[in-house]
């Protein structure tokens, strides 16, 4: 049959890298959910939505067109059409990211298309984000729920951005998750069965086979 896995987790905790290996081990698709929430930003930001007005977030929330490829191999995102897997990387879409997912018509737009593509997955799909094993697939066959030191989280994300000032990058990420915390929402959580993995000590590979093996069992 198919598995589902959802892998949950504040940022900076390894879950794309983890999410990733583990669909090509298995021979699963993978799905990027908050690349969705960057393209449905980006496309805000690029048509100059009122980002302090939750009713003009909320009233474009159906136009852009989203899809993503979930070949763990080469995941692929666009909007309308244009490959926005680099533009939604900026720093000014990070920092607006989480006032754009807050808003609830947002999040059934984007949970809908999640749900449809976690279906039509063949052989079964893992499934990266905040909110999967809450919210968006309560029935996952395994929920993991990843967490790391702050200190840990800053420095695997300034690593990524290349010399970017670690106190700085610390600051935003501590920021970006009290936010995603606090949304009335589906906000930021770890399910009740959710299995918690700290990989503050562990090598990307040791949590790769830790997840891998819990999906075997
Ligand atoms: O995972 P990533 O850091 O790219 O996610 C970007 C943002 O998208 C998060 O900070 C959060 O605001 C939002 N998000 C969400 N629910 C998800 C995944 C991401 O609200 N399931």
């Amino acid at each position: 049959g198919t598995v589902i896995v959802a892998i949950d987790g504040p940022s900076g905790t390894g879950k794309s890298s983890t999410s990733k290996a583990v669909a090509a081990q298995l021979g699963l698709s993978y799905l990027d959910t908050g690349a969705q929430y960057r393209a449905i930003t980006w496309w805000m930001v690029t048509n100059g939505i009122d980002l302090t007005d939750p009713g003009a977030i909320a009233a474009a929330a159906g136009k852009p067109e989203i899809v993503s490829g979930t070949d763990p191999a080469a995941p692929t995102i666009t909007v309308d059409g244009t490959d926005v897997a680099g533009p939604i990387r900026t720093q000014e879409v990070t920092s607006k990211v989480s006032a754009v997912s807050a808003v609830p018509d947002v999040r059934t737009r984007i949970t809908e298309l999640q749900r449809s593509i976690a279906l039509a997955a063949e052989k079964g799909i893992v499934v990266e984000g905040r909110d999967i094993g809450t919210t968006v697939l309560p029935d996952a066959d395994l929920k993991i729920f990843l967490t790391a030191s702050p200190e840990a989280r800053a420095a695997r994300r300034s690593g990524e951005l290349k010399g970017a000032d670690v106190n700085a990058t610390r600051e935003a990420l501590i920021k970006r998750d009290a936010a995603d915390s606090s949304r009335k929402t589906s906000p930021l959580a770890k399910a009740g069965d959710a299995v918690e993995v700290d990989t503050t000590e562990l090598s990307l590979q040791q949590v790769i086979e830790c997840v891998v093996t819990l999906v075997e069992e």
